[in-house]
């Protein structure tokens, strides 16, 4: 088992992480704990913001509309972008280290993945920024002089940026980043398991000078306490917001009586369509990442597999052999699979772990807790688990379990597997393993998802629309689209 060394330690050791508001820090108020998901242990306490705190953020952040930043060019916006990008990169490891502390993820994914995609994101939005072009229509008028109408896109006003734990510093950045580089002004709440890249990156946005209430940083819970205090505030104008689909609807709630423009990236149930004719290697090589990533924390995991009839038995015998090989352990120690987020969500998983089996479905592998013989045990390690034999209505079918674990099912026909992948209430993404071109385009364009990867899976341009259908999320993040939510564009007419 290896620790972190020192350059690796979590930065905010034994400390109280601060909000974030009109340019300080703020430490005052009550706290509550940070816990490492590897050994159960609190590394740190968090300030919590109550409702006055929420307040005053939202409250700086409406002056800053009016400040300095409004003066701002685009084209300065953009440059202070990337110095934000530029600076993340400079304090690399204290990110890494902060987000590993807090989520038990791999280095190598985290080191990859959550940290460059955290500093690309600011670097990609003032791209696409620059790139954006505006609306321009001729038109003719009864007394022949014409008139010109043209596009100018102005900011929304205070964006309200919730994050969720599985990618905390990827996905808060996803959503402040193009939130400024619009010209608006942000409180962001990350999710209350996963605080501490978001204080290193308010540390970031002081020391690039980003002018004080453009960024604040308000830390807690959602319902009754921070979350709900921030979506229910009138002076916001807008709610970019990723997590579950039942938080999803209560911040809609919440949002209702002061109609704010909403961005929702929910949950999934999302479903692999594996053909006979795919290539069996790289099938299976995906599966087992859409299925373990990130210890199946991912939006985007494929909790159904569904097989074609003729390949299944070695398919899943494949598939298990590969899931009872995966290494469990710490961040540091080269494993693949880490901890979950939790002791409670592990709770969840297992509940569903366990109602698999009464619902009628076979463990093929897993299904259990692991028992590491060390301080480990004290964390929220779980068996990467394969379950067979279920009915489509059972709820481990139906529910979305966020953990590493899968319902693998044979199929019959391509008619069949488009059906049941589409049977579900969700509606964020599918993979298709094929080798027939002809059946790649036309299964991937049936599926009601927003996004369908073939023969692949997580595979992302950052100008490509990014979403969910059905339940899945309202509208579409990434490239334009996020550009889109975040503007406010008018029409100046302008008779000639
Ligand atoms: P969650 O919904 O419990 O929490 C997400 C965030 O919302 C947290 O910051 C939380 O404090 C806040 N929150 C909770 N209740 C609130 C309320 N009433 N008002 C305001 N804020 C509130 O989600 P989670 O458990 O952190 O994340 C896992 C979920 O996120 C899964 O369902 C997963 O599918 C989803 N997710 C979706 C995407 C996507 O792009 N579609 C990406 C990642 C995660």
């Amino acid at each position: 088992m290896r620790s972190p060394t020192p350059a690796e330690q979590y930065p905010f050791a034994g400390q109280q992480l601060p909000c974030y508001v009109a340019g300080e820090f703020v430490s005052s108020g009550q706290t509550f704990p940070n816990a490492n998901p590897v050994n159960g242990r609190v590394i740190a306490t968090v300030t919590e913001a109550d409702a006055a705190l929420v307040d005053r953020a939202v409250q700086a952040a409406r002056a800053a509309l009016r400040g300095p930043w409004a003066r701002l060019t685009l084209q300065e916006r953009c440059a202070l972008l990337r110095k934000v990008a530029d600076r993340i990169e400079q304090r690399f490891e204290e990110f890494l280290a902060a987000e590993i502390a807090d989520s038990g993820k791999m280095l190598a994914q985290a080191k990859s993945l959550d940290i460059p995609r955290g500093a690309a994101n600011f670097r990609s939005y003032a791209d696409l920024a620059l790139a954006r072009a505006s609306e321009c229509y001729e038109m003719a008028t009864p007394d022949g002089r014409g008139a010109l109408n043209y596009t100018v896109h102005k900011p929304v006003g205070v964006v309200a940026a919730i994050a969720p734990w599985n990618f905390p510093f990827l996905l808060l950045t996803w959503k402040v980043a193009p939130a400024l580089v619009c010209g608006n002004t942000v409180v962001a709440k990350p999710s209350e398991e996963t605080p501490s890249s978001a204080v290193l990156l308010a540390q970031v946005m002081q020391e690039v000078g980003i002018p004080p209430g453009v960024f604040n940083l308000v830390h807690g819970f959602g319902p009754a306490s921070t979350g709900e205090a921030l979506v229910s505030h009138p002076d916001v104008a807008a709610i970019a917001f990723t997590g579950e689909t039942a938080t999803g609807a209560a911040i809609m709630r919440s949002a209702a009586p002061t109609v704010k423009a909403l961005s929702f990236e929910l949950g999934g149930k999302n479903a692999a369509l594996v053909f006979a004719d795919a290539d069996f290697e790289a099938a299976v090589a995906g599966t087992m990442r859409s299925v373990f990533s990130n210890c199946g924390q991912v939006c985007l995991c494929s909790e159904r597999v569904y097989i074609e009839r003729p390949i299944f038995e070695r398919f899943v015998e494949a598939l298990a052999a590969r899931a009872r090989a995966l290494k469990i352990g710490g961040p540091y120690e080269g494993a693949d699979l880490g901890p979950l987020i939790s002791r409670a969500h592990r709770d969840k998983v297992l509940s569903y772990y366990r109602l698999a089996r009464e619902e009628g479905g076979e463990i093929v592998c897993g299904g259990g807790v692991p028992q590491l013989g060390d301080e480990r045990d004290a964390g929220a390690f779980i068996e990467p688990t394969i379950v067979r034999g279920l009915r489509e209505e059972a709820r481990c079918v139906r529910e979305e379990i966020f953990g590493p674990v899968c319902h693998v099912a044979p199929f019959d026909s391509e008619e069949e597997a488009v059906r049941r992948a589409n049977d579900t209430r969700y509606g964020l993404c599918a993979a298709v393993w094929t080798s027939n071109l002809q059946r790649a385009h036309r299964v991937a364009r049936q599926m009601e998802v927003g996004i369908t990867w073939v023969n692949d899976w997580y595979l992302r341009d950052l100008r490509t629309p990014f979403g969910g259908a059905k339940l899945s999320g309202i509208g579409r993040e990434g490239g334009m689209h996020s550009l889109g939510f975040f503007s406010e564009p008018m029409n100046i007419c302008v008779k000639l």
